[in-house]
């Protein structure tokens, strides 16, 4: 990998990929001066199309890479990839993918980035990445410690300990939606595992419970988690118990990880987090019910950066290891 040895200098910009099962997003992350907050443009999204297998998607990063390189008015002094799956926290590469990225386990992604592109280059995990960027530039900054949980179609999750990730011996902490939850009774998880929280507590489980179906059985898209939480606000009630059970289920599961990791707050993002007041109001009383009196004044808050968390959070990633890369 190019390395170079001296901090870069304002302005330049990082070119972020951030690569889930659905789309390839990328954007310029531009640091215009020391302390200023980054700022993200050029923003391009292709569809991931994971059906093809690991090489194509690969493939396209590296054309999504070039088309923003050729777009950049400041140096852009590398890659910073946050890409689904659990990656190797020394290679940047794969170690890990479940089948909704098949042939995506093994791919060297931080190599064939910089050996394309002649640059130095990193990949983190997604929800690690989204993580790291709040840590740095929104809701979690100058925190002591923060459990990020995402809510989303799955439940992820990440520990950030003064500004870092805590990435887990082989890439793989913050798993919290694969943790046991008393209200999932054997229910199966993408995982492969049962009684698992993402089974009550996500997306996917609020619109299975609301449309009367189990957490993994086929569900009727024209009814999903905006639909329901604006019937619930016009007085369905059976959309009101769904947003409450999942609502409650969650805080009863983020109670239990505060009760181990005591972080100074809880951060909360993932399209759920819209559900609306009911869900919030229900998420609370949960949390009350199972953290320890020391930790019941957590405080829960909402993300800041949205969709931009993890093209930033990986941007950070790529200057953390340019910085580590010139220590050396
Ligand atoms: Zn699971």
């Amino acid at each position: 990998m190019p390395s170079p040895t001296q901090p870069p200098s304002h302005p330049f910009s990082v070119v972020a990929l951030d690569v889930g099962g659905t789309k390839i997003a990328g954007a310029l992350v531009t640091y215009p001066r020391k302390g200023a907050h980054p700022d993200v443009s050029h923003l391009a999204s292709v569809p991931t199309d994971a059906a093809r297998g690991g090489a194509a998607v690969l493939d396209d990063m590296v054309e999504v890479a070039h088309g923003l390189i050729a777009q950049a008015t400041h140096p852009v002094i590398g890659i910073g990839a946050d890409t689904a799956g659990v990656v190797d926290p020394e290679t940047g590469s794969i170690a890990y993918a479940n089948q909704i990225m098949p042939g995506w386990t093994g791919r060297p992604v931080a190599r064939r980035l910089t050996d394309e592109l002649d640059l130095p280059a990193s990949n983190m995990g997604d929800v690690h990445a989204h993580a790291l960027g709040e840590a740095r530039w929104g809701a979690a900054v100058g925190l002591h410690s923060c459990l990020m949980v995402g809510i989303g179609t799955g439940l992820g999750g990440a520990f950030i300990l003064d500004g870092k990730v805590v990435r887990g011996f082989r890439g793989a902490a913050g798993h919290i939606g694969h943790t046991l939850h008393h209200l999932a009774n054997d229910l199966p998880c993408a995982c492969g595992g049962s009684s698992h929280a993402e089974t009550v507590t996500s997306g996917t489980a609020l619109c299975a419970r609301y449309q009367g179906r189990r957490f993994g059985d086929e569900l009727d898209p024209s009814c999903m988690g905006a639909e329901i939480a604006r019937r619930a606000e016009t007085g369905d009630q059976r959309a009101i118990e769904a947003i409450e059970f999942a609502g409650n289920a969650l805080g009863q599961a983020v109670g239990s990880w505060c009760n181990i990791l005591d972080p100074e707050a809880v951060v909360l993002s993932g399209s759920v987090v819209n559900a609306g007041p009911r869900w919030r109001y229900a998420l609370e009383q949960g949390f009350q019910s199972q953290a320890l009196t020391p930790l019941s004044d957590t405080r829960i808050i909402e993300g800041a950066l949205g969709s931009r968390a993890p093209l930033i959070g990986a941007a950070e990633n790529l200057l953390d290891s340019i910085a580590s890369t010139a220590k050396e």
